[in-house]
């Protein structure tokens, strides 16, 4: 099949020799890919923060159409048109079933394979920037799509969408809050959107890139450049943020995350941090009476709350606002990951098109 690999440091080559995915287990299914998503997270792997094996395709973000059925598979046949959480689960489970699904204890990860002498324990799958991908645990991972005329929309709940529900969510904001997002890439938009959706009064978005600023703006969000932030905060709040919302993964952002928030208000982030120590102490910590949570997102354990409450047309998914680049071939997967890399071109949302032979 078609598909990008990740064959080195900022090397994303396009391959029309990849092995077809095939059912390996009973409770696979394969999935023809229809769009699919490049992620803040892929840029990890892209740039050498997280090595990865030379053949892996990367992507863990797609809808598409259901191809190919396991023997145990119940919930899904071939055509139906479906979306999926970056992780698999199990549905059973002790964190599956007390709604921590991101730590089911089957879970594994799309678009991520280990390099050699790195043992993963066998979490880590081939992902979906190609033609199809295979997806284990089917049925008790993937989702029907919930409008086949919104595709975009689905992708986003399976990743950045509901991540930046979850992290609104994990930041304990209550109606009349003061809330500071870092980071208004598709994951800090999506936060603007939950927090306003848990009733938070006053919305903080903090980005480097100006692009950036406009489109938090536009989702209601006061927004300003990191170092403009802690005297915008304190015209707001004096005492500080309720909740920090913090969506980036970096030093930088945890730091300032911290001179942020407010004596017993909440840090709470889904940035992929990939340093090794804290920007603030355990006494920081506890002279802040501070509450940080951190942690991947348990997609598919949100996924019927948000979806009821989307169905019920209380919350709606920022699509236009995210999503600057729709469409874009498999062939020209490099300068996709390029041009989101350098944050060119405004680019904040690449989903690219699966191509049929
Ligand atoms: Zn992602
Ligand atoms: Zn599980």
């Amino acid at each position: 099949m078609h598909g990008l690999i990740l064959s080195g440091l900022e090397e994303i080559n396009y391959a029309s020799d990849l092995p077809d995915p095939q059912i390996v287990v009973a409770t696979d299914v394969v999935v023809r890919v229809d769009r699919s998503g490049i992620c803040g997270s892929d840029l990890h792997q892209y740039h050498g923060r997280e090595p990865v094996a030379a053949n892996t395709i990367p992507g863990h973000e797609f809808v598409g159409e259901v191809v190919e059925v396991g023997g145990d598979v119940r919930r899904f046949s071939i055509g139906d048109y479906v979306f999926s959480p970056f992780t698999t689960s199990c549905g059973a489970c002790y964190f599956c079933e007390s709604g921590l699904s991101a730590r089911c204890q089957h879970w594994q990860f799309f678009g991520y394979l280990p390099p050699p002498g790195v043992d993963d324990g066998g979490r880590g799958i081939q992902g979906a920037q190609a033609e199809w991908v295979r997806v284990p645990l089917a049925d008790t991972t993937l989702l029907h799509v919930p409008n086949r005329d919104e595709p975009e929309q689905a992708l986003l709940l399976g990743d950045n969408f509901t991540t930046g529900f979850f992290c609104a969510d994990s930041g304990d904001v209550q109606p009349g809050d003061v809330t500071v997002i870092i980071g208004c890439g598709a994951v800090g938009l999506s936060a603007i959107r939950s927090a306003r959706y848990m009733g938070s009064e006053v919305i903080v978005a903090v980005d480097h890139v100006e692009s950036r600023r406009t489109r938090a703006s536009s989702l209601g969000a006061i927004a300003v450049t990191p170092d403009d932030a802690l005297d915008c905060v304190m015209e707001q709040a004096s005492h500080g943020a309720d909740n920090v919302l913090e969506a980036v993964g970096m030093p930088a952002a945890q730091k300032l995350a911290f001179q942020l928030v407010r004596p017993g208000g909440v840090i709470s982030t889904v940035g992929v941090h990939t340093a090794s120590q804290f920007e603030f102490s355990p006494g920081d910590a506890y002279d802040r009476n501070l509450t940080y949570r951190a942690g991947r997102c348990p997609v598919r354990s949100y996924l019927d709350r948000i979806l009821a409450a989307v169905n019920d047309g209380d919350l709606s998914i920022p699509t236009e606002q995210i999503i600057t680049h729709n469409h874009v071939p498999l062939s020209d997967g490099a300068a996709a990951y390029r041009m989101f890399s350098q944050r060119k071109d405004d680019c904040v949302k690449v989903l690219l098109s699966g191509m049929s032979k």
